[in-house]
């Protein structure tokens, strides 16, 4: 039997988004399902955010009401996008069951689309059944999926992550969505554990030109530091600190094309940060930039500086790198 207690998703909340040079209105929502079936990622604090292990009917059933809630206190006719996580993989039936992900899509047809999946779980045939149903002829790309990619280094993100794929099963799952007719978006992490500032810039800045190609949307997530996660023991262990904000201006600033980025946590502790006093103009400039793609604000308060952007260039010169024995 189905409690009669309301379900609410994880969070879901209204925000502007660029999409094709406009702004437009975007609704988020994070449904809580059965949770991400990888669960290892070092950075991620999704972990307990699931439902406990249940009956794929009773699953259905409460992802279906947190969408009923969902249509109930947003009208469909505020936004035009739709931003969908999970905590995981949208396209992973242990998590979300088909016919809630239909549900979802049947709730959202007419808009524009993202969904956020690993890349194993996307298959031609799944999201071209999505597509039609999400597709009502308004856009000409209705939907994207959306991919961590983190970085284009192998390496970096099975020491650093622990995602558990290669950069080529992300061009695979590439393959498979852009046949269906979806568009691409990737997400990359700044800073991951166990790089210094200059390894994690560098990188950042390496993966935004490997991944343009296979990319419609790139979009930057900033490391921040999550309650019971590998990234917090290292933190309290003073072993981790999140990238400065001065990195983030830097490449964003030096990028060719347009990179979202929203700056979760910015100016926290726990979050990308300088020293304190110059964040939250910064903060608000990347957020802007995100929207405009107008890099002259971002410009403006890296070439005014501040007392910390000593200090930033210092670790970037003098961080020594992590080191992992090479031997057992
Ligand atoms: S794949 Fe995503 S949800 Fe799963 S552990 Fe990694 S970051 Fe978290
Ligand atoms: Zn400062």
């Amino acid at each position: 039997m189905i409690s009669e207690r309301i379900e609410k998703p994880l969070a879901c909340w209204m925000s502007k988004e660029e999409y094709a040079g406009e702004i437009i209105e975007c609704l988020t929502v994070i449904f809580k399902s059965g949770g991400c079936t990888w669960n290892r990622c070092k950075m991620c604090g999704y972990k307990s955010e699931r439902y406990h292990k249940m009956a794929a009917e009773e699953l259905s059933a409460r992802i279906r009401q947190q969408l009923s809630w969902v249509l109930g206190e947003f009208r469909p006719d505020s936004y035009q996008m739709v931003k969908i996580f999970t905590s995981g993989s949208f396209f992973d039936t242990t998590e979300v069951p088909s016919d809630a992900r239909n549900a979802i899509g049947e709730a959202f047809k007419g808009k524009i689309v993202i969904a956020e999946s690993r890349t194993e779980y996307v298959k031609k045939d799944v999201v071209s059944d999505f597509i039609g149903i999400i597709d009502d002829s308004s856009w000409e790309k209705p939907f994207y999926v959306a991919m961590g990619l983190e970085t284009t280094n192998d390496y970096i993100r099975e020491k650093c992550i622990d995602k558990g794929h290669t950069f080529d099963d992300f061009k695979d799952a590439v393959r498979e969505g852009r046949d269906a007719g979806a568009g691409i978006k990737t997400y990359l992490m700044m800073k991951p554990p166990y790089l210094t500032e200059s390894e994690s810039l560098l990188d950042m800045q390496k993966s935004i030109k490997e991944s343009a190609p296979y990319s419609d949307i790139i979009s930057m997530n900033l490391c921040t530091v999550q309650n019971r996660t590998e990234v917090e023991r290292l933190w309290k262990q003073k072993a981790y600190r999140p990238p400065y904000l001065w990195s983030v201006l830097q490449v964003l600033i030096d990028s060719d094309i347009h990179i979202h980025s929203d700056p979760v946590g910015g100016g926290k502790r726990r979050g990308p940060h300088n020293c304190g006093k110059c964040d939250w103009d910064i903060v608000d400039a990347i957020k802007d930039y995100s929207l405009t793609n107008d890099k002259d604000l971002l410009k403006v308060y890296f070439d005014k500086g501040c007392d910390c952007m000593e200090e930033w260039r210092y670790v970037l010169k003098e961080e020594k790198p992590f080191c992992m024995p090479l031997t057992e």
